[in-house]
């Protein structure tokens, strides 16, 4: 029998030609323009889904011409572009100095960053000293814990990673147990064995606080393949940066400004298709439309679970979305009434269940990260208070002197603590459910397939379907859209 690997390789080598066209903006590939004239269409493209990749399809399908309706569930357009509370108007960035959802731009070799330069908003560089806790009790920053065996061990596990050909499916703790499991068989007595798993015990937590934890992921669930492809997306794309005078909120409605017009409220239940017929997509309140072409730029994990296509998904699809899976992430912000840190601190790393902290640049402002498992742990016990408790207490020992609790006690500078949930059941987020994608079986055929139209018909956009190594990012999102607008007009 063909396991599920074959059946996705051989997929995947059947695809349409049209599906090696390039799209990406990477280099100097100009977004608004075709190389070919697009013919004219007088039916309507539905997008369903007002998050960049939504937006950007709409954008684009816009600026040709073409006629445009957008289906977005919630109040507010950007998705976990969110810089404030929803039903709240206040942006929180302005008052607080915080984004709720993602807060870096990737740049400068993103399109995104490209015209974040080119609007009125001033951004800077969101680099700078990586601190690192250790076991629990000792800080280090990089440079120093870099004098250190442990950390040698950790650049050659990191480097043998990097260079693993056959091991894509492999998680990173399976990767370990294996060198693990070579080196204690090589070893005789008790003493060596033990002192080889002390060895192994630190590789781990050094891995986690460098490697699994920067990309909300627990070493089960990162893949060596997953890994790869985002070392390569962070090479390619360039470095992170904050925006000062502007949230991304505020950019989002520079960019998108000229479709707000084209969006209804809506919550897309279901989609019925069927060849040579209008698409019929029915909502939530029992009301239907239709339209001629169809984008789908919806969340993963509304795709996997609330989202009914009748007849259903293709199986290579619905195979493809049983390896995939979306992240469980609470974001947990704290405002001091000072900033107690040097100017050029920006990240700690912590092998602890609130796992990485971003220092903000230029406010009082600590964001702490807990993902996957602990994520869920926090939100089942005594929730969001609690990891902000635990959140204070880690930071408290970091910067010592209880200097953390005493200036978020100061309410009235400014001390303020808050959280955002971003897991898959989140009341916060209803129409997200959950973070950002992950391939569970570290297979990169999987996003191709589901970038993949049904058809000519229905296309998909959305991170998780950016299958060049830009999945979980603002800008890949984006340029799925794009490219879904380009296979669209592809189909006329
Ligand atoms: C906590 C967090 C931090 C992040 N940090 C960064 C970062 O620093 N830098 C970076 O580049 N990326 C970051 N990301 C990733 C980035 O935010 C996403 O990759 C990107 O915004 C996804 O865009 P999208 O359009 O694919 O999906 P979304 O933004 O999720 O948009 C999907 C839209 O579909 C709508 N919708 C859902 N269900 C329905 C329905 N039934 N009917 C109609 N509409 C519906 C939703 O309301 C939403 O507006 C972060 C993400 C998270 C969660």
């Amino acid at each position: 029998m063909m396991d599920r690997r074959d059946f996705l390789r051989k997929m995947l080598m059947a695809l349409p030609v049209g599906s090696a066209i390039p799209w990406t903006w990477f280099s100097s590939c100009t977004p608004n323009s075709f190389p070919w004239t697009v013919p004219s269409f007088d039916g309507v493209v539905g997008v369903i889904g007002g998050g960049v990749a939504g937006l950007q399809a709409a954008l684009t399908l816009q600026q040709q011409g073409i006629q445009v309706k957008i289906f977005e569930a919630a109040s507010y357009l950007g998705g976990r572009i969110l810089s404030q509370f929803p039903g709240n108007e206040k942006n929180i960035l302005q008052e607080n100095g915080v984004e709720l959802g993602a807060d870096f731009i990737f740049g400068p070799n993103t399109f995104f960053y490209q015209r974040v330069r080119s609007s009125t908003s001033t951004v800077s560089s969101a680099e700078g000293i990586r601190s690192y806790m250790s076991e629990g009790t000792e800080f280090l920053a990089v440079p120093d814990l870099s004098r250190g065996k442990d950390y040698n061990n950790f650049i050659s596990l990191r480097d043998q990673i990097l260079e693993s050909e056959d091991s894509h499916g492999s998680s990173i703790e399976d990767f370990i147990s294996k060198l693990e499991e070579e080196e204690t068989n090589t070893l005789s007595t008790d003493e060596d064995i033990n002192a080889a798993q002390t060895t192994f015990t630190n590789l781990r937590t050094l891995a986690r606080g460098l490697i699994s934890n920067q990309f909300g992921l627990s070493l089960q669930e990162l893949t060596v393949g997953e890994y790869l492809e985002k070392e390569k997306q962070r090479t390619e794309s360039g470095k992170p940066y904050s925006t000062q005078n502007k949230s991304l909120r505020d950019i989002v409605n520079i960019l998108y400004g000229s479709v707000e017009s084209l969006v209804q409220r809506r919550i897309v239940s279901e989609i019925e298709h069927a060849e040579g017929e209008k698409i019929r997509i029915n909502f939530q309140d029992g009301q239907s439309d239709r339209v001629d072409k169809l984008i789908v730029a919806l969340p993963l994990g509304v795709i996997k679970n609330d989202l009914k296509f009748q007849p259903q998904l293709p199986e290579e699809k619905l195979q493809a979305l049983d390896e995939i899976e979306v992240t469980d992430c609470l974001k947990i912000f704290l405002r001091l009434s000072e900033r107690i840190w040097s100017r050029d601190l920006r990240y700690i790393y912590l092998p602890t269940s609130i796992s990485t902290v971003v220092v903000h640049p230029h406010k009082p402002i600590l964001m702490g990260y807990a993902f996957g498992q602990h994520a869920r742990d926090f939100l089942k016990g005594s929730g969001a208070e609690l990891a902000s408790t635990l959140f204070i207490d880690i930071l408290d020992r970091f910067f010592g002197e209880d200097r953390v609790s005493k200036h978020l006690r100061d309410t009235e500078k400014g001390g303020e603590a808050g959280s955002f949930n971003w897991s898959r059941e989140s009341k916060d987020a209803p129409y997200t459910k959950g973070g950002f994608s992950y391939i569970k079986t570290g297979n990169p055929a999987v996003r191709t397939v589901l970038s993949q139209p049904i058809r000519q018909d229905i296309f998909f956009a959305g991170e998780y379907t950016h299958d060049k190594g830009h999945a979980g990012t603002i800008h890949g999102a984006m340029e799925t859209g794009h490219r879904a607008a380009y296979e669209v007009m592809r189909s006329f």
